[in-house]
């Protein structure tokens, strides 16, 4: 079995780690401004030189293609490269095997720098193919684009330790991957095990279609991933059928009684589910079953509140069957909260980078992905969605819109104060978690979207080390403003364990097949070369007078 039985969540309330409270005045003398300017605008011209190695970083972990827990071979090619540049590689953090830090220079500021790496069941997908053509049929690919945050991230950090290394500018930078992010699976559990006990600032950078960041309440919906396994009792289910008790039924029915819930509910909930067991074959009763719901809301006790509805559910459920059910905590994730003083620094820098220059190449690609999946002609926030973004975002405040989707940064921005870099490595209007949103992520288009974003994260993070009124300034939002009136509780238990078993029958199903497409860039200038696409692929236009 994956886990043992969680614990629950009342004791996930009672046996919390309380966020520590954290004062880290920085060593770093201010740099006078023309230093800094002049750093600065090495740290560009570094960063333009370092392309090529950018490239091929991300077409690798495109190539990996591997779903969350599984980034054995991504979690490798990484951490080599950080090793070789002398970071200090400590491996399966916090008891997953994929997730590590790297480590390097010494003293304060300590900056946390994370990117995610995992994939999306279902989504391979050649790039630079702007209609469903997989590598391997049903495979997994990188549908979300996670293959280029910690590209970029290396980017950023290996121009930026030149310069340290020759001012001799003290502080640490320590990379972490954002295992299982599709999961929810990693990051509480990072935080839990004491990882960002000791850092004053975190970056985290997250694929996108602008350069953006923004502050205060995100949006965001916090989440717990559980998993109810329902047990009845196996008979015939022709001769013996009164004799059976099917945990189908049961899952059938709390899924029933869950979507009628679902009017009473809240407006701002999310709650979707999948059955991962459903029994065998028709005439065995079921014996066992099990469904996986990700129950996500705006705030802490609304995510607590809809558990507490799920477990009763659940219960009703057996009373129903006669069945018994127990449930397993597979991942969470809190609200996510970001700190405006580090956002406010980094859009000067977002300012002073700007968006890519797309070529005609890449427009072309961007509006034929588009036409394709029908992507809607506004976004969320009324602007058009035509092609590649030409426009740079605006700094954004706190938020009272829902966003559905959740991300475990919420868990560390509620510990360290915490910053998303959003970077133009997708194409917008694209459905997300699809094959769709893999078209982009090794062409040109992701790889002049990473530089542009390890460009800004460069000089956040320069601004970091060297003006130690930034981390306080941060802190003081964090302790005065953030936290104030809200506590950070996990929602995992002192007792519950990462999910490290999850997608393994996947990556074994699929992995020999995928193996042979991995990237060789000794042989291949880019993953597009090695898989003989001409970019862009379009569809041809329909011939005049043919009825389509
Ligand atoms: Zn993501």
């Amino acid at each position: 079995m994956l886990l043992s039985r969680s614990c629950g969540w009342l004791l996930a309330g009672l046996l919390s780690l309380p966020a520590l409270a954290q004062t880290a005045p920085p060593v770093n003398a201010p740099l006078p401004p023309a230093k800094l300017e002049a750093l600065k605008q090495e740290l560009i011209g570094e960063i333009d030189k370092q392309q090529k190695a950018t490239q091929q970083m991300v077409d690798m972990v495109f190539s990996f293609g591997e779903l969350g827990f599984q980034e054995t071979e991504t979690s490798r090619y990484l951490t080599g490269i950080l090793k070789k540049n002398g970071f200090v590689i400590q491996s399966g953090i916090a008891g997953v095997p994929t997730a590590w830090t790297a480590t390097w220079g010494s003293g304060k500021p300590v900056i946390a720098i994370g990117s995610d790496i995992d994939c999306i069941p279902k989504a391979s997908q050649k790039p630079g193919v702007a209609y469903h053509d997989p590598i391997i049929e049903g495979a997994p690919g990188h549908g979300e684009g996670h293959n280029s945050g910690v590209p970029l991230n290396i980017t950023a950090v290996l121009a930026l330790k030149k310069i340290m290394e020759r001012e001799k500018l003290p502080g640490t930078l320590m990379l972490w991957p954002g295992a299982a992010e599709e999961l929810l699976g990693t990051k509480a559990y990072y935080v839990r095990d004491g990882y960002f006990k000791n850092v004053d600032a975190c970056i985290f950078t997250h694929v996108s279609d602008n350069l953006s960041v923004s502050w205060g309440d995100s949006g965001y919906t916090g989440a717990v991933s559980v998993k109810f396994l329902f047990e009845g009792q196996a008979a015939h289910a022709g001769v013996n059928p009164w004799r059976g008790r099917s945990a189908l039924d049961a899952v059938e029915l709390m899924d029933v009684g869950w979507n009628f819930h679902r009017e009473h509910m809240d407006v701002n909930q999310r709650s979707h589910y999948v059955i991962t067991d459903g029994g065998d074959q028709p005439n065995v009763v079921p014996s066992k079953a099990a469904v996986w719901y990700y129950l996500r809301e705006r705030t802490d006790p609304k995510i607590r509140e809809m558990y507490a509805d799920a477990l009763k559910m659940a219960e009703g459920a057996t009373l129903m069957t006669k069945t018994t059910v127990t449930h397993e905590v597979l991942g969470s994730a809190w609200p996510i909260h970001l700190n405006k003083a580090i956002a406010q620094a980094m859009y000067q820098n977002i300012r002073r980078v700007g968006l890519p220059q797309w070529s005609a190449a890449d427009q072309v690609l961007a509006r034929a992905a588009q036409a394709e999946t029908k992507a809607p002609k506004m976004d969320g926030l009324n602007r058009p969605i035509d092609g590649l973004a030409t426009r740079l975002d605006t700094l954004k405040g706190p938020t009272t819109t829902t966003f559905g989707g959740s991300d475990d940064i919420g868990d560390i921005s509620w510990t360290v104060p915490t910053v998303v870099l959003r970077y133009p490595a997708n194409i917008p209007g694209l459905p997300g978690h699809h094959w769709a949103n893999a078209i982009a992520m090794a062409t040109p288009i992701a790889h002049k979207g990473v530089t542009a974003g390890a460009k800004a994260e460069a000089l956040t993070l320069l601004d970091l080390l060297v003006k130690p009124e930034l981390i306080k300034e941060a802190w003081a939002y964090f302790n005065d403003v953030q936290t104030k009136d809200t506590k950070y509780t996990p929602l995992i238990s002192v007792t519950d364990k990462p999910a490290i078993t999850l997608n393994q029958g996947i990556m074994a199903q699929y992995r020999p097949q995928m193996t042979k497409f991995y990237y060789n860039p000794a042989k291949y200038k880019t993953y597009l070369e090695q898989l003989g696409i001409a970019y862009p692929t379009v569809r041809p236009a329909p011939k005049a007078g043919t009825v389509e």
